[in-house]
């Protein structure tokens, strides 16, 4: 392998130990960050991730408030616990885990959530934000994958970027997030017409598909930096990305692994959200 890994568990243990003066400072101002998760129903999946979430949070000291509802919770018995979230002074952000169960309306329990308490960044309001370039709480995924291209001074300014994939919570954030950073940017989706070429022109990849090992690693343009979002796991029970790592990793500069790259830092943007909000709350920004 000729590529250099972008280790998204060292990075993301920088971020958590850079975070943990911030969560003494805010305590110390009488705003204890403090994270309020809603878990809805049995899927195993959100289970693990809720558990890696509160976790890492108590790792640095951020507090969780679980409420865990059973599988045929509604939605209207929903939009009473985010409102009484929202109006709970001691609660700075609320997550509520995706993906709902089947005749919860999600959309509406997200938009219900305090924009100002939506650590996420999946509010029309910080979606809105975003596009005017004056984020309030950036999507953790997309936050991650930027930060994992600053530790590996992956040059943004003027790079053709592609993102593949242009769902709400990953590809279209994070090609914002790279116009604002001045690279040139494609979004690939499902009907883009031959992607082998796309991905041939780019100096920065993003991959967000949702299928194991899609993107060829001899598509890469030697050189490229390649950021693999995806998340799959093969019929061996094997976790692979939507990337092609071994072939890719001869060709890239840089590449992320799955698992060990985008995952940890997703967690880790979480967590300094919830401390953004609390240093709002403490008047510290
Ligand atoms: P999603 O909502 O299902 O979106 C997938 C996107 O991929 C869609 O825009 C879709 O295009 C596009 N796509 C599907 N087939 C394609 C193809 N053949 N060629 C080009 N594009 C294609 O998924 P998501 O929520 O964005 O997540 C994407 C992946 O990231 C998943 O593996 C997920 O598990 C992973 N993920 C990881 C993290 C993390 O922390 N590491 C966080 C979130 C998600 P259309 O719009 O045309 O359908």
């Amino acid at each position: 392998m000729s590529a250099r890994l972008l280790d998204g568990k060292a990075c993301a243990a920088d971020l958590l130990r850079s975070a943990l003066a911030r969560v003494a400072t805010c305590a110390s101002e009488g705003a204890a960050p403090c994270l309020a998760v809603v878990l809805v129903g049995e899927d195993p999946a959100s289970q693990v991730y809720v558990r890696s979430k509160e976790r890492k949070a108590a790792e640095i000291g951020v507090q969780t408030r679980d409420h865990r509802l059973p599988g045929d919770t509604g939605t209207d018995e929903l939009l009473a616990l985010v409102r009484a979230l929202n109006a709970d002074p001691a609660v700075d952000g609320i997550l509520v885990q995706l993906p709902l169960p089947r005749g919860v309306d999600s959309e509406r329990v997200l938009r219900a959530i305090d924009p100002a308490k939506d650590v996420d960044g999946f509010h029309p309001h910080n979606l809105g934000l975003l596009m005017l370039g004056a984020p309030r709480f950036v999507a953790c995924t997309p936050q991650g994958c930027m930060r994992l291209l600053a530790a590996g001074e992956v040059k943004l300014a003027g790079a053709r970027a592609l993102v593949i994939g242009r769902s709400t919570i990953v590809g279209k954030p994070i090609a914002q997030l790279l116009v604002q950073a001045d690279a040139t940017v494609t979004v690939a989706h499902s009907r883009t017409l031959q992607l082998a070429e796309e991905v041939g022109r780019a100096d920065v990849v993003i991959a967000a598909i949702g299928r194991p090992e899609f993107v060829r690693g001899a598509w890469i343009k030697p050189g490229a930096a390649v950021i693999d979002v995806g998340i799959n796991r093969t019929a061996s029970g094997q976790l692979v990305g939507d990337v092609e790592f071994a072939a890719a990793a001869e060709r890239a500069s840089v590449i992320t692994p799955v698992p060990g790259g985008v995952g940890p830092m997703t967690i880790a943007c979480l967590l300094s959200n919830v401390i953004d909000a609390a240093e709002r709350r403490a008047g510290l920004r």
